[in-house]
């Protein structure tokens, strides 16, 4: 199976509300320049276990640009940050990780760029660098938001989309989001138990029967 080129990206449905979210606060410790952005990145990556399933890609350096013309801080492919001066911030340089995360691992293909995938990885990362209660608050401001990170955004597609992706991430050896796993779980639970219950009515319906 190979999936369509004309597949569109999901819509970025809830970015204003990541965005909006993320500004009600502060930013996170400052950087006092490029390079010690660049090597909190690959202090980041080095021991982050979201990076591990991919050790090829684990080992390309990260390159950090100065961001020179662009308004916000952005993720270029699987390798490459540019984050201008004014956003060289822990919090804003976890949220660049998290998108690199997101293409390295290759959850960027079925996955909304600010989607419910993404907000579970910034906050892995914000809580693994700063604790668990810094991950609270940044959870707290996104509840206020209205910003969702429970589910998986592929169930955001219609089910013969979702199918072939699993069938995608499953031929090219992806691990498929935990979220929708345990949501597939649920579903088979749910399902198990029905077909129990018909097992058991079943039974029961042949009480009185003789043969
Ligand atoms: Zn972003």
């Amino acid at each position: 199976m190979t999936l369509p080129n004309g597949v569109k990206p999901l819509r970025d449905w809830q970015k204003e509300r990541v965005y909006d979210a993320e500004d009600d606060g502060e930013k996170g410790r400052p950087f006092e320049s490029l390079a010690a952005v660049q090597r909190y990145c690959t202090e980041v990556m080095a021991k982050d276990w979201l990076v591990r399933p991919h050790p090829l890609l684990d080992l390309a350096e990260i390159e950090v640009h100065d961001g020179r013309g662009s308004r916000r801080a952005r993720t270029v492919g699987a390798f490459a940050l540019h984050v201008p001066r004014w956003a060289r911030h822990e919090q804003i340089v976890l949220h660049e990780l998290a998108h690199l995360i997101m293409v390295r691992r290759r959850w960027s293909r079925f996955c909304a760029s600010h989607g419910q995938e993404f907000v579970q990885v910034f906050l892995h990362l914000i809580g693994a660098q700063n604790g668990f209660g810094a991950r609270q608050e940044m959870a707290a401001r996104f509840r206020r938001r209205r910003v969702v990170w429970s589910g998986s955004d592929l169930q955001r597609w219609p089910a013969d989309m979702a199918d072939r992706w699993v069938e995608w991430c499953r031929r090219e050896g992806i691990e498929l989001p935990p979220e929708f796993m345990l949501a597939q779980r649920r579903v088979e639970v749910r399902l198990a138990a029905k077909e129990e219950a018909l097992f058991a009515a079943s039974l029961e319906a042949t009480r009185g029967e003789t043969w």
